[in-house]
């Protein structure tokens, strides 16, 4: 199988497409049962609602999603996109966890699994987002896919063997219950039902959406040549995805840890790591420029100039004005 260079030192191992593509989707109790009993206890929330238990849902949503998901799990754990103190990661990935997606192991796999045939020529509808809307939900939501002979994914032993990260991806379901119970004992269980299950049901919906318009619609300005899907960048949604929506600019450089490449393109989480960085709590930032050059990038629209407040990163991106191949 021909690979594209930035695909050969990738955590997933397949000798050939079929170890990615050949497989079937099936329910997944565990997700089937954790979904559904989320949604039903978000949607008793709706007969206990006070504004006490919607802001609690609105600040904690904001706070996994943020620190959890985006600087977390997926831009330091998954990308390694930036150095931060162990103390720091081991809080930030523990708020991921939260979310309520799966343990840091387990999403890690899911992700790496998901780049990794997205960017090969053929890549499965449920790897790529590519069913219908309501039949990519059921699966995404409840589902898996079983890939008949699933290929090797390497996670390095920072990760794989940390036993902090192996205790959360054993007990990611019950990190939920310490919060429960405070938060039972703080406002009674409408504090439970917004602040844990409309949380969890705001994540998973959340993520699974997002993940819906990223592949399928959405602003281009990159293509990466041969890839089975594109990325999309959605706009609208750059504040309640903390700047994950910048998904285009993702697939184009997935070890960025800035998101938001061009003015305009807000960033949260871009924004607090810069507060960090100011902090002295984080530092080796990655940018563009600092990831391995790829053959197969294609700039589709010019990459206007940064604006002022991050023109200290600025030097990132003369490189990509000159050095990406242009479409015709
Ligand atoms: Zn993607
Ligand atoms: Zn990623």
């Amino acid at each position: 199988m021909h690979l594209a260079e930035s695909l050969k030192s990738h955590r997933v191992e397949a000798a050939d497409v079929s170890r990615v593509c050949d497989g079937e989707v099936r329910v997944s109790p565990v997700k089937f049962v954790w979904f559904f009993g989320m949604l039903t206890g978000a949607c008793a929330g709706l007969g206990t609602f006070s504004l006490g238990a919607f802001v609690l849902f609105v600040v904690t949503t904001a706070v996994v999603l943020l620190l959890g998901h985006s600087l977390g799990s997926h831009r330091k754990l998954i990308h390694n996109s930036y150095s931060c103190p162990k103390w720091l990661e081991y809080f930030l990935v523990y708020c991921g966890v939260q979310v309520g997606l799966d343990g840091p192991l387990g999403l890690m796999r899911q992700h790496e699994l998901r780049d990794y045939a997205q960017r090969l020529p053929v890549c499965h509808d449920y790897l790529r987002h590519g069913s219908s809307f309501w039949k990519d939900a059921w699966w995404q939501l409840v589902c898996s896919l079983h890939l008949y002979n699933p290929p090797k994914i390497r996670i390095e032993r920072r990760v794989a063997e940390d036993p902090f990260y192996v205790a959360l991806q054993e007990t990611w379901m019950a990190q939920q219950l310490p919060w429960a119970v405070l938060f039972y004992v703080w406002g009674g269980w409408g504090f439970v039902f917004w602040g844990v299950c409309a949380r969890v049901v705001a994540g998973v919906g959340g993520h699974w959406l997002i993940g819906y318009f990223a592949h399928n619609r959405g602003e281009m300005s990159y293509e990466v040549r041969d890839a089975a899907v594109q990325g999309r960048n959605i706009r609208w949604t750059s504040l309640l995805t903390m700047g994950e929506c910048w998904h285009n600019n993702h697939h184009a450089f997935p070890g960025s840890a800035r998101l938001g490449l061009r003015a305009g393109e807000w960033d949260p989480g871009w924004w607090v790591l810069q507060l960090l960085r100011r902090w002295h709590l984080a530092w080796s930032l990655r940018l563009p420029s600092d990831l391995p050059h790829r053959t197969e990038l294609v700039l589709l629209r010019d990459v206007d100039d940064p604006p002022d407040e991050i023109a200290s990163t600025s030097a990132a991106f003369a490189p990509l004005k000159g050095a990406l191949p242009r479409a015709v």
